[in-house]
């Protein structure tokens, strides 16, 4: 009747719907096995805890996951949970969530997982499962599980639900054992008396193949031992109900057979166990003839290809909603997840970047948040749910009064359906709490979490009754992480400085909550690059806030800044001083080029390109008295060449299809500088240096500067006769630096 691999008692669980009477049949099966001599226990799966009440004389007695919820688990201790009942009967009761929170399969799981790890079954020779069987997730569906049950039995009404739920346990069995596998002992019928109910049970059976093992009869026993705070088998009399539970006691203990899971269809069932036929939705036309199924195939839609595997996510909304949350500096950030994942958004925020530029002498260019916390959610929160602990956290965050409270939920979190969104409540005139249902990587991915964020943090902060100002802008869509964003903006506001405007938010960069809430002060907005993110973002701030932006991003190259200086000044009615500005930076980069000339003057360059424009860093390299040789463009897309304007550039500019042609070039013209969009390949393998152009280059007038100064350097360093074949590598210095940072 079992596995013969398994050793330990004989397992039984006993299945049905809520209400259907297995706690009264249990109770009484336990203590019918128990009076046959056999050592049993009783374990209750049902997080209303109330299965072994009529064995424990309606004491109610503790939950192991209540238990461990207030006992470290290395401190707790299986006696604290485990009661003696009647008969000697072991008693255990696994609990639960209240009702509405947190997740009591979890619990199941959890309170399994401590019953096998203090080994509480092992003195007994019965265990005897009580599980809730119309809940039909992965927890409670651990009793069936082939490690715990050696045989299951379904407990059922003639009620079309409780034969329903039945129908479904058997489902889950057949998940865990396929076709052919026998657990299932059969159904114990426990009649209320319906009409016709003895022929749908007996339906029912006949159609899932299996035997009906025990008929207990509608008894006012039941009703009067409930009323004693015992079971049935305790009372005087009730021989005929007695008798059944002695007799299902027998052939547990005897040969008792098994059976396969066969469910049901729910057509099925409802045909055989009502006698209803369902109609179809709509009626099927007739199948049309031969020659008509030829003539009608052409105009058929095509028959639906197989999707492909939908590809992993790039990251989850969490990580994104909390990278991007965390640019408010002066709100306080809650992960309401597990440490786990607060740490891994942690490392991607701070990590990356920080070792990557600190390590390479670059200060970090603005402050990572130190306002960053978890809930720490463990297993206790995700059984009972992590509301109150949050609640709890959100209140004493509150006390600190930062300009915000920003709560986001993580996958455990939005499983378990916590409901941060109930939190807002607690906002206070100074602090709003904002709550943030990324819910991980259930709502998306890294960038749908960015800008759902900035989405709910727009419509939660930005004061619509703000008073524009005339003499200001707002940044928007400065990347996540990059190492530009500072720079940037550091040189627009030298720039705004110019005109005689100011910056008034970065949506979302180092941003306060109050610059935020005055978003709508700045009647122009800027976007900081075109990426289909940023468009998306421009567009729902044009449609929610009526916002305006100035076309187009922020400006690489000299000459695209001086064009949008002076669309810039246009808009604010200061033109000339912005032509004022032009000049200004006109003469400054041309004081640089001249510094430049007296080592770059006359070398020559190649560039080797995908098809972006280049204008902004082949014009500072001819500043500098560098000769363009040669562009060979990658144009795979066949896109329309935009590598250039100048005429004397597109002169020596030609599309490339092989690395052959590059090859053959460098050779040919044998060049001072290969400069390529990645390091390697071709560039690296002649007497020429070579170098990498950035591919998020600064902005403004002076994008071209820092690279153009590197060459110089490596020029003046081959001059000298340091053979610096490369840009530099600052990775060869690693070994210093861990020596200095970490050994
Ligand atoms: S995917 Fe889910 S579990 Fe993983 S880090 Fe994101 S929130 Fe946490």
């Amino acid at each position: 009747m079992r596995e013969k691999s398994k050793e330990g008692p004989l397992e039984l669980a006993v299945y049905g719907k809520g209400g259907i009477g297995k706690s009264t049949v249990s109770a009484n099966l336990s203590a019918a096995l128990a009076m046959a001599g056999q050592r049993v226990l009783q374990i209750g799966c049902d997080p209303k805890h109330d299965s072994t009440r009529l064995l424990m004389r309606g004491e109610v007695i503790p939950t192991v996951l209540d238990y461990l919820r207030s006992v470290p688990a290395p401190e707790a201790k299986v006696e604290e949970v485990l009661r003696t009942g009647a008969f000697g009967i072991g008693c255990i009761e696994a609990g639960g969530p209240q009702p509405g929170v947190g997740c009591a399969g979890r619990g199941i799981i959890t309170a399994f997982e401590f019953l096998d790890k203090h080994r509480v079954k092992a003195p007994y020779d019965q265990v005897i499962y009580d599980v809730l069987g119309d809940v039909v997730c992965g927890g409670f569906a651990v009793p069936v599980r082939r490690e715990y049950a050696d045989a299951i039995f379904l407990v059922t009404s003639g009620e079309y639900m409780a034969i329903y739920a039945a129908n479904n346990i058997l489902r889950g069995i057949r998940n865990f054992d396929g076709e052919t596998h026998r657990r299932v002992a059969g159904v114990i019928f426990n009649r209320r008396n319906l009409t016709d109910e003895e022929g749908r049970v007996g339906r029912f059976a006949r159609a899932v193949g299996l035997p009906i093992v025990a008929e207990l009869p509608r008894s006012p026993g039941f009703a009067h031992a409930e009323e004693q705070g015992c079971c049935l088998m305790e009372l005087e009399g009730y021989g005929e109900e007695k008798a059944v539970f002695r007799g299902l006691a027998e052939k547990i203990t005897g040969e008792l057979p098994l059976w396969p899971a066969r469910p049901l269809t729910d057509e099925e069932l409802e045909r055989i166990v009502l006698g209803t036929t369902r109609q179809p939705a709509a009626a099927v036309p007739a199948a049309p003839a031969d020659t008509e199924r030829k003539k009608s195939a052409a105009s058929a839609p095509a028959p639906e290809r197989p999707r492909p595997d939908r590809p992993p996510l790039y990251g989850c909304a969490f990580n994104g909603a909390a990278t991007a949350a965390v640019h408010l500096t002066d709100a306080l950030v809650i992960a309401h997840s597990p440490r786990a994942c607060a740490f891994y958004t942690w490392q991607n925020i701070s990590s990356p970047g920080r070792k990557n530029l600190f390590n390479r002498g670059i200060l970090m260019p603005s402050a990572i948040s130190p306002h960053f916390e978890c809930s720490d959610m463990d297993h206790a929160s995700a059984v009972f749910g992590g509301m109150e602990k949050l609640r709890r956290q959100v209140e004493a965050a509150l006390e600190r009064k930062p300009g915000a409270v920003i709560v986001i939920s993580s996958c455990v979190s939005g499983i378990i359906g916590d409901d941060i969104r109930s939190l807002e409540a607690l906002s206070t005139p100074e602090t709003p709490v904002i709550a943030v249902p990324a819910d991980g990587d259930i709502s998306g991915d890294y960038v749908s979490g960015i800008r759902d964020c900035l989405h709910i943090l727009a419509e939660k902060l930005i004061d619509r009754g703000a008073e524009p100002e005339k003499d200001c802008v707002n940044l928007v869509g400065e990347m996540a992480i990059s190492y530009n964003n500072e720079p940037n903006v550091r040189a627009l506001r030298s720039l705004l400085e110019g005109l005689g405007l100011r910056l008034n938010c970065r949506f979302l960069g180092d941003a306060r909550c109050e610059e935020l809430r005055g978003f709508l002060k700045a009647p122009l907005n800027i976007l900081d690059s075109e990426s289909a993110d940023n468009l998306e973002l421009k567009a729902f701030l044009e449609e929610r806030f009526g916002c305006r932006f100035l076309p187009g991003r922020l400006p690489v190259g000299f000459e695209a800044t001086a064009a949008w200086v002076r669309e810039l000044g246009a808009f604010f009615g200061c033109t000339e001083r912005a032509e004022a500005l032009i000049r200004r930076e006109r003469e400054a980069v041309e004081a640089d080029a001249k510094a430049l000339r007296r080592t770059l003057f006359g070398r020559t360059l190649v560039l080797t390109t995908i098809n972006e424009d280049m204008d902004w860093i082949l014009s500072a390299a001819k500043a500098a008295g560098m000769k363009v040789a040669w562009v060979g463009v990658m144009n795979y897309l066949r896109t329309p060449l935009r590598v250039s304007r100048d005429r004397e550039t597109l002169a020596v500019t030609e599309e490339v299809t092989s690395g052959e042609r590059i090859r053959e070039q460098l050779e040919r013209l044998q060049p001072d500088l290969v400069l390529t969009n990645y390091a390697g390949g071709e560039a690296a393998r002649g007497s020429w240096l070579s170098d990498t152009v950035p591919s998020s280059p600064l902005a403004f007038f002076r994008s071209a500067l820092p690279v153009v100064q590197r060459w110089e350097t490596m020029f003046r360093e081959k001059d000298r006769g340091s053979v610096l074949r490369e840009k530099g590598g600052a990775w060869k210095h690693d070994r210093e630096l861990f020596q200095k940072y970490f050994a």
